[in-house]
This record gives structure tokens, sequence and C-alpha cells, in this order.
């Protein structure tokens, strides 16, 4: 059974995702994690992430890389914002998600594009969505948790206009897929957000709910 969890940044796909991994016994596959990667070794090689051979190029990450905690950061998070426009990128990206969303015995992934492109025979599909207040407020509450110095505004601009630049790109942008369900989790808290992922699985891929 593959599932597929998108959504926008600090929507809580993620938390959601892992706990469905976890609940269904599935793999979990955080696909933001390798759009980050490409990002960071972008920087790394001190190319520009808007020039679409850099990017491309930055597709060769080391797997070591993958375990850099500098991959949550913020500026991680920009910086594979602007490589994941490039459709070269995407392309390079595509196998590895695709092998994953196919492994025997099935599969949970987040990202944007899962239910859309990466795996669009997913027998459930959720689309995560959350206010830009709720997600900025969640963030700020995170990074202020890790002793960073940010303020709300700053997220909420950056939210904004990451936002935006997923939704607007020509290739592969952040959209619903016509038959995901939409999980709003602005007024939820994790369990509840969690609880009702699960129900929603259970109903499309006819589980009996648990008790
Ligand atoms: O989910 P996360 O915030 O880690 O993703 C970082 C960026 O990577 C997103 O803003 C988006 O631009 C890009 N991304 C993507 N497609 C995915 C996952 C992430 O374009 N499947």
């Amino acid at each position: 059974m593959i599932i597929a969890v998108d959504g926008p940044t600090a929507s809580g796909k993620g938390t959601i995702a892992k706990a469905l991994a976890a609940h269904f016994g599935l793999p979990h596959l955080d696909t933001g994690l390798l759009y980050r990667a490409v990002g960071r070794q972008v920087a790394l090689d001190g190319g520009n992430p808007d020039v679409p051979a850099a990017a491309e190029a930055a597709c060769a990450f080391p797997d070591s890389l993958l375990n850099d905690p500098a991959l949550r950061s913020e500026e991680s998070g920009g910086l594979a914002s602007r490589v994941s426009i490039h459709p070269g990128v995407r392309r390079a990206l595509y196998e590895r998600q695709r092998a994953f969303a196919t492994r025997p015995g099935g599969a949970v992934l987040d990202g944007r594009d899962i239910g859309t492109v990466i795996a669009p025979e997913a027998a459930a599909k959720l689309f995560v969505t959350a206010s830009v207040e709720a997600r900025a407020q969640r963030r700020f509450l995170e990074m202020r948790e890790r002793g960073e110095d940010v303020t709300l505004e700053e997220i909420a601009a950056d939210l904004r206009e990451r936002d935006e630049r997923d939704r607007t790109r020509a290739t592969a942008p952040l959209i619903a897929a016509e038959d995901a369900v939409l999980l709003d989790t602005s007024a939820m808290n994790r369990e509840e957000a969690v609880s009702a992922a699960i129900r929603i699985v259970n109903e499309l891929t006819g589980q009996t709910p648990c008790p």
C-alpha cells in the first residue's frame, strides 16, 4: 500500500507521514530532504541554486549528506525551494523516489508531488494544509526551542514566499491530486491530526478502523 502525503511547508505533513508509517508498519521517505540535500550541495560547491546546470550537478550529492543536521535549517529549506523549480533536478530525483514508492509491501512518502507525479496510483492520498498563521506559529516555537533567533513575522514572510514558489512553478507545482483528501490541521494538535489521518487512510483503503 502506497500512502502519499503532500502539502505546504510546516503544514504537519512530515509528522503525519511518520506517524502513518509507524501505525501501518511501512517505510517512510521525507522527499523534502532530497531537495534540501541538493540545495545544500550547491551551496557547498559554491554554485548558484537558480542556475539549472549548477543545481543538476548537485543531484549527485553523497548519501552521507542526508544525515547532515544543517538540512533541517530554514536556509536549507529556502535553497531546496529554489533548486526544486528546475525540471532537470526533479527528473534526477524521480527514480529514487519512485523506487522507494514501489517497494514490495508499500511505503509512505511525503512531499509536494507524491500523489500527482511520483505515485499517482497511491491507495491513499492526503493533502495536508494549515493557515499561514498556524504554520508560522508552529515553526516559530520549534525554532525557538532550537535556540534560533527569528521573529514570527520573518517566518510568516518566508512561508508565504516558499508557498508562492512551490505553487507557481511550471513543473510539478504544489497542488492537491484530484483524488486526495484534504486535511486542514490549523485547529488541531499533533494527536488530533494523526488520528484524523489514520481514519482517512482506513476509510480510503477499506482497512478496519482501530478501536
Ligand atoms: O518539505 P520540505 O520543507 O523539507 O521541502 C523543502 C522544499 O523542497 C519545498 O519548499 C519544495 O520547494 C521542495 N520539494 C519539492 N517536492 C517535494 C518535496 C520538497 O519541490 N516532493
